[in-house]
């Protein structure tokens, strides 16, 4: 089967050495790679950021599929993803606010998009407000499930789903200013195209066990994960792409070439 592998910047800033890491390692492992923009946040993503990383991609040598999938396009499919979801009965409307979640906590319990949500929507019935996902209802409909790794920790994964309830609790999956969450809308995408090895960045591993059971949930494949090596700074600090000291347009302006840019990354 082809390998069909993809790059997903969010355009919220310039790309930097650790983007180009990671699409170099994207291309490598594809026999066809594609590329995404996720701009699912507006308030953050520019489109001239968008411009920038084509350029920037090109320049290292990057040629990819066409079309370009474009989050801001897709809310059709995100739409109809969570429709799928809530004819299941697994998902509620919540109104709580940021501080409404701290204030309901003693002692918040760290899950994978931050604070696990203490439930106080849960059987609250409101018709709108952001979607969550009722995490103790899907555990029950879940078999055990597991993901094939192949990046830094290789690995069989094993999901035991009624630990999601403590690793990822009720998290979101269509806010109120933006109608899904990132971690509905790679796993949309990452099926619509036909993605078969997901690179991405190692930080992203703990979230993948909900990432596969969204995908058992919305009956897609899963497909195989390569968590690669997070590139960092002389300091080992985790390079962000605000941290635009690092980025490539200024090693390009310094006259640096892209066999420059692999070797300072390591490839
Ligand atoms: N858009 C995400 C990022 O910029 C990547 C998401 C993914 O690869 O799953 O970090
Ligand atoms: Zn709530």
């Amino acid at each position: 089967m082809a390998r069909l592998t993809r790059f997903a910047p969010s355009p919220t800033g310039p790309l930097h050495l650790g983007h180009a890491y990671a699409a170099l390692i994207a291309a490598e492992r594809g026999d066809r790679f594609l590329v995404r923009i996720e701009d699912i946040d507006r308030t953050r993503c520019k489109p001239a950021y968008a411009a920038q990383i084509f350029d920037d991609l090109h320049w290292l040598g990057l040629t990819w599929d066409l079309p370009v999938m474009r989050q801001s396009q897709r809310q059709a499919a995100y739409d109809a993803a969570l429709d799928q979801l809530s004819a299941q009965g697994l998902t509620y409307c919540c109104t709580c606010t940021r501080a409404d979640i701290r204030a309901a906590l003693s002692a918040p319990q760290e899950g994978v998009d931050g604070p696990i949500y203490p439930g106080t929507c849960r059987d609250a019935h409101h018709d709108s407000g952001a979607v969550r996902l009722n995490m103790a209802k899907a555990a029950k409909l879940l078999p055990d499930l597991s993901f094939t790794e192949t990046g830094t920790h290789p690995a069989r994964y094993k999901i035991n789903p009624a630990q999601l309830i403590q690793s990822s609790g009720d998290v979101i999956l269509s806010r109120r200013d933006i109608g899904v969450a990132y971690h509905l809308a790679v796993v949309v995408d990452d099926a619509a195209q036909g993605i078969t090895e997901v690179t991405r960045g190692q930080d992203l591993l703990d979230a993948t066990p909900l990432q596969v059971a969204l995908q058992h949930l919305l009956a897609l494949p899963t497909p195989i994960y390569h968590h690669h090596a997070l590139i960092r700074d002389d300091q080992g600090k985790r390079l962000a792409k605000r941290d635009d000291a690092r980025a490539l347009a200024k090693y390009r302006a310094e006259g640096a070439t892209p066999a420059d840019i692999r070797r300072m990354i390591g490839l």
